[in-house]
């Protein structure tokens, strides 16, 4: 059913000028069209909404909840957010007996599964072990089990065998059967996204989609997108209307030589042009992977980590990306460069700067840079200069997350990490999302974080990670919302409660206050002026 002419009263609709909170107001209501446009944005005595009631508008009363612009994740691997909402669940199981036995009675009940997939394990669940030999007894299929961080998956025998694990720089991953890191991303994820079959697929985007509708979101940006996860997204597109807006950003690997990276583009490209015109589903542009992670020591850093005094250089030098970034910023595409540790911050702010014509700056090129979690102050300035999004997750910065933190980084990095604020005042766009399903994403835990610096997984820990570069409440719901979409091109469209963009509401009872988030509760969803979501009260 299409949107008929509506006024939505009764609650408090966030309004602001840009996209960083600093001038935001509440209004009394919003008037819309039967398009699903807002039309007109103020007070119920204003002269638009007695027009709009005498022509027949419907009235929905939003019953005293705040109503924000719908929340558009900035950064999400949606396939494999939906396998991973499939997994079995082992987050309750307190030992190795209690996973055997969540295991045992999960392929019972599912005979017919290929392979038996589980998430939600901690290694203190089993004592610090994991090893093939634990669960090679329970089952013939291939068992794959998911750290809780997503760091490490711990498989079974049958599992190794069937991973490609040709050029995986630790081999001792194969006797045990825990892979880590790099191998998790690189190995496992897309083995299980290209084993499924296409009914899997359909049914796990679908499941992630109606989990992102419930969280309130509209919008999302798809990282490292490929041919798999495209053939997907067509049948799914060909199948129903989506209520979500989804924009990718296509994976480009290292190859052994200029022109092979180069040529990885034109792909790009030829999608971009396909779908340009498409306001469900636009190829935005490409990724490109710069570094590890922290954890792993593998996060690109200007000096050794604390702990063992090496250092890791970036996967990219400025040298081999910036004929990339050329090519992507001349056919008008963007760039999205994952960059974690300090020096990989740097080498993408570079390949960037040069890459970029006619001149660096143009805020309309829109490139951005992921995670962004340790940058020096003077890089942290150059974003906002540049023009360069700061695309962050502050679902990482959850204290809970980062203990290992003082002692691989020591305490003045550690001083450094997060430097959302600093990214602000240098006048960055700031796009937040959650990386599901490496993090949870539910958005009001995100800015939670965000704006508190605490944590989300575990609200009685009183520990905060520089509580001095948090986001104020009202900058970081203009970053889910205003900045996720600035940073896509989705603001054509939506970001905003703004005369002209689509009604894309999230409906959330809540307290206007950082520390009281956690309470808060998405009510509705509306994308394009029709109901798409509504909680069980
Ligand atoms: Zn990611």
């Amino acid at each position: 059913m299409g949107p008929s002419p509506a006024v939505f009263h009764n609650g408090r609709f966030f309004t602001n000028q840009g996209t960083d909170g600093r001038a935001h107001a509440f209004a009394e209501c919003i008037v819309t069209d039967a398009s699903g446009i807002i039309t007109h944005v103020g007070s119920l005595s204003d002269p638009e909404v007695a027009q709009a009631q005498a022509a027949g508008a419907v009235r929905h009363d939003m019953q005293g909840n705040v109503v924000l612009p719908g929340f558009i994740e900035g950064h999400m691997h949606l396939l494999r957010l939906g396998q991973s909402l499939q997994n079995v669940a082992l987050d309750d199981c307190k030992s190795l007996e209690d996973i055997r036995n969540a295991i045992k009675q999960y392929a019972r009940d599912n005979p017919n599964v290929p392979r038996i997939c589980c998430k939600g394990w901690m290694y203190s669940m089993t004592g610090g072990e994991a090893s093939t030999s634990l669960i090679d007894d329970l089952d013939p299929r291939p068992i794959y089990i998911d750290e809780k961080s997503l760091h490490s998956a711990w498989c079974n025998t049958a599992a190794v065998d069937e991973l490609d694990l040709q050029g995986m720089p630790d081999p001792e991953g194969k006797p045990t059967g825990v892979l880590a890191e790099s191998a998790v991303m690189l190995i496992v994820w897309p083995h299980l996204a290209k084993v499924a079959s296409m009914d899997e697929k359909l049914s796990a985007l679908r499941g992630a989609i109606a989990s992102y509708t419930s969280e309130g979101y509209t919008g999302a940006v798809y990282m490292a997108f490929d041919e798999n996860m495209l053939e997907a997204v067509r049948v799914l597109r060909q199948q129903e209307r989506l209520p979500i807006r989804l924009v990718a950003h296509w994976l480009i690997t290292p190859r052994k030589t200029e022109a092979e990276n180069v040529a990885q583009v034109d792909r790009a490209i030829e999608l971009w042009r396909e779908f340009k015109d498409e306001t469900d589903f636009r190829i935005a542009g490409i990724k490109i992977i710069c570094d590890g992670v922290i954890d792993a020591c593998t996060a690109a850093l200007t000096e050794p980590y604390s702990s063992n005094g090496v250092n890791c250089g970036p996967l990219w030098t400025v040298t081999d990306i910036v004929p990339v970034v050329r090519k992507v910023d001349q056919a008008g595409l963007q760039c999205a460069l994952h960059a974690i540790g300090d020096l990989a911050v740097r080498t993408a702010i570079d390949a960037l700067e040069q890459g970029m014509s006619p001149a660096p700056g143009d805020s309309n090129k829109r490139h951005r840079i992921e995670h962004l979690e340790l940058a020096s102050p003077e890089d942290a300035a150059r974003l906002g200069r540049l023009g360069i999004t700061a695309s962050i997750q502050p679902v990482h910065a959850d204290p809970a997350i980062l203990k290992a933190w003082p002692r691989l980084l020591g305490d003045d990095r550690c001083g450094r990490a997060f430097a959302y604020k600093d990214f602000a005042d240098g006048s960055a766009v700031l796009a937040l999302g959650c990386d599901a399903p490496t993090a949870p994403h539910a958005a009001l835990r995100n800015i939670y974080t965000a704006a508190t610096r605490r944590s989300a997984r575990d609200p009685d820990l009183r520990d905060t990670v520089n509580p001095g570069l948090a986001l104020e409440l009202a900058a970081a719901v203009a970053a889910a919302t205003a900045g996720s979409s600035y940073s896509c091109y989705l603001d054509r469209w939506t970001g905003k409660l703004e005369v002209g963009l689509s009604a894309d509401l999230a409906v959330v009872d809540m307290e206007w206050k950082a520390e009281k988030l956690l309470e808060a509760k998405v009510r509705q969803t509306w994308f394009q002026g029709v109901n798409v979501y509504e909680a069980a009260s």
